[in-house]
């Protein structure tokens, strides 16, 4: 077997699960063994009936006290039945599982594994997993892997083909020099891609996660280092200074910057007239007010004859930062194009001649921006927004293009200063420690569900003094689709409890762009009132109008992924509410919460996250795709970034160069990290 082979060498993959798979992003076996799952099932002792509560999965040994019962129902086929132990009764119930019937008799003693959840004040299990004695023995011997799912995909074909790869993992090609992995205690690649998915205890997972974490790091660092090994020092062939026009519009601002801003602008401008290119980092809390030192960096690109660009992650988020841009330079002759992935074919190519030809001073849009076919005229200064990563990627992509323009990375992620000069290593860094004057701080309150009747109330009064509100909805672990289900179904029922005056529409991840775009759009514009998302809401999003921040389950969210969250609201000159809602109520749930309870300052709490987390914490919260890392999270796997980052340096020390690698695998790996 072979890592570039097609997953359909593997026993059971026909047409029809290849392109299931494939629209997972999973063609060749190497896609597959690095799909890593999400989480693991432990199979416990059984415990009494007596002893089940609603939320919390358990096994419980149980005879079947009644021939199961099979009915259709508004489409659906459920069968249920019931079980009782020496402490009580319990119901099951399967939906759209109908030979479940079969497979389970009255008098039957099994053992069930699930979660029970109120059903008409009585407790049910749903989807138990049914086992003999001995199965279950056999499944306790070894921890079952939960794989992130998308439509069609189960876990159980993830399984079956995981199954038939693994020999292949063990003889996976090691990338890592045997120094480091003997520095420092590392698995082979091979055993950690066989413990990461057949796990017989967690002592297993968290070795093999300590290695593939590390190699994501490690990879990250050394594809930044290729990049500027490559590029080396970047004459300043684009010396852009005040002008009339810019000075004028200085004077015109709606506001006041405050000093930190007039303290990174300053420094951004002595950047610009340097001898070597600008490569500088600002990093400002949300809310700070990044983007008004992009409208003045890039008008200043453009009155000194230049042209410009700025690329945020999202559509939603281009299209937003657009009209600013329109907005704010309506005054000036400055000719502003939009460029995402929703642009008509047609539309993109009279951009991409507008471009070419210097008939567009500032482009906005998606990492469309950079890709292969747009050429440039005079490409000065490139700004990206909330793409961390990106910083190297499209350095790497811009020196492809033979593009030297000068490069600002603008981030609200909170990261401690120690963590940002390695992430960061190669760029200036400004902050903006500073809220503009007119902010009140944002009042916080950590409730428990019960508090969900009034919260709603609350949110009924913001609106009708003329406020909107975002709710955000948990996570799914499993897949994208339950998640937009459920932010349906929570939107639905958030409807029934405020008056039908209001406004609720939802957002999630798995729209189209377009539709996307319409909701933010309304939502901009005051049409809708009460925004319910998942944390697709998270970056940038800028609507000062908007008052409250009501976050379910935010005991599922990691604290730096909360403040942002929080970061929606609190950019106008009212008073903003957040509630976060504690699905569960114990010590260290309300120890992490407090945290945000107590301080709106991010840098702050991204320090107490990081102290409050052991490490190889490799269980807890995950930020989730925070800094786009599948496994990694620089938060938690802190000591993990550093230990990377030291063994980059001891390589190069030793005069090992990331740019002639001897390693096919890992320079493969860095092709690939590299890629937009
Ligand atoms: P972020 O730093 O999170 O990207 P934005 O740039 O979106 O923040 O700014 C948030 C809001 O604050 C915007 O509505 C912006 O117009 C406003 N703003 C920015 N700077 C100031 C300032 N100096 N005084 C008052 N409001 C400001
Ligand atoms: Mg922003």
């Amino acid at each position: 077997m072979n890592g570039t082979d097609s997953i359909r060498s593997l026993k059971g993959i026909g047409d029809k699960t290849e392109q299931i798979f494939r629209s997972a992003g999973i063609e060749m076996i190497d896609d597959l063994v690095t799909l890593y799952p999400r989480y693991y099932l432990t199979y416990e002792e059984p415990v009494s009936i007596a002893d089940a509560q609603p939320g919390i999965r358990i096994a419980v040994c149980g005879k079947i006290t009644n021939t199961p019962v099979y009915r259709q129902f508004k489409g659906l086929k459920i069968t249920t039945c019931n079980i009782r132990d020496h402490s009580g009764s319990l119901g099951l119930i399967w939906y759209n599982m109908p030979y479940m019937r079969k497979q389970i008799h009255q008098g039957d003693s099994k053992i069930f594994v699930g979660t029970p959840v109120m059903k008409n004040g009585r407790l049910v299990m749903e989807h138990p997993e049914v086992f003999t004695e001995e199965s279950y023995a056999k499944q306790r011997e070894h921890l079952q892997p939960v794989y992130p799912l998308s439509r069609g995909l189960t876990n159980k074909m993830i399984i079956k083909a995981m199954s038939q790869t693994k020999e292949y993992m063990e003889t996976a090609q090691e990338y890592l020099p045997d120094k480091i992995i003997e520095r420092y205690h590392l698995q082979s690649y091979g055993k950690a891609l066989k413990n990461v998915h057949f796990p017989i205890e967690r002592q297993e997972v968290i070795e093999a996660k300590k290695r593939l974490i590390f190699d994501e790091f490690f990879i990250f660092l050394a594809a930044m280092r290729m990049v500027k090994e490559k590029t080396g020092v970047v004459q300043n062939q684009y010396i852009i200074r005040e002008t009339k026009e810019s000075r004028d519009f200085m004077e015109h601002l709606p506001f006041d910057l405050t000093n930190a801003q007039k303290c990174a602008l300053q420094e951004m401008k002595e950047d610009l007239v340097k001898e070597e290119v600008m490569n500088r980092l600002v990093q400002g809390d949300v809310g700070s007010g990044k983007t008004i030192l992009a409208v003045i960096l890039l008008f200043m690109t453009v009155t000194n004859g230049y042209q410009g660009a700025l690329m945020a992650p999202t559509e939603v988020l281009a299209v937003q930062h657009y009209e600013t841009f329109c907005k704010l330079l309506e005054p000036y002759p400055v000719r502003i194009g939009l460029l995402t992935g929703s642009t008509k074919a047609k539309e993109k190519r009279e951009i991409y001649q507008k471009l070419k030809d210097h008939e567009l001073d500032l482009i906005i849009g998606t990492h469309a921006l950079i890709q292969e076919k747009v050429e440039y005229n005079c490409l000065a200064l490139v700004i990206t927004d909330e793409q961390h990563r990106f910083g190297v990627k499209q350095r790497e992509a811009l020196y492809r293009k033979g593009l030297e323009p000068h490069v600002l990375v603008m981030s609200a992620t909170p990261i401690p200063r120690t963590l940002a000069l390695i992430m960061y290593g190669d760029l200036a860094i400004s902050i903006i420690d500073e809220l503009p004057a007119n902010r009140l701080p944002i009042k916080n309150c950590v409730v428990n569900t019960s508090y969900r009747p009034n919260a709603y109330r609350f949110i009924e009064k913001q609106v009708q003094m003329g406020h909107q509100a975002y709710v955000i909805c948990p996570m799914v672990e499993e897949s994208e689709n339950m998640e937009a289900e459920n932010v349906t179904e929570y939107a639905k029922i958030l409807k029934q409890n405020l008056p039908p005056s209001i406004r609720v529409e939802c957002l999630n991840g798995r729209m189209k762009a377009v539709e996307k775009n319409r909701i933010m759009d309304e939502f901009g514009r005051g049409i809708i009132d009460v925004l319910v998302s998942t944390t697709v809401i998270e970056v940038g999003i800028n609507v000062p109008n908007a008052t409250v921040m009501m976050v379910e389950n935010a005991e599922r969210f990691g604290l730096a992924q909360l403040h942002q969250l929080r970061g929606r609201i609190g950019r106008g000159d009212s008073q903003s509410y957040c509630i976060f809602i504690s699905g569960k109520d114990n010590d260290e749930t309300k120890k992490r919460l407090e945290i945000l309870n107590r301080s709106n300052d991010g840098f702050y709490i991204a320090n107490e996250d990081l102290k409050l987390r052991g490490p190889g914490d490799f269980f807890g919260v995950r930020q989730s795709g925070m800094m786009d890392f599948v496994l990694a999270d620089i938060y938690q796997n802190a000591d993990l970034l550093k230990m990377a980052a030291d063994s980059i340096e001891l390589l190069e020390q030793e005069g090992f160069s990331f740019q002639n690698l001897q390693n096919e695998r890992l320079k493969k790996q860095l092709e690939l990290a590299l890629q937009l």
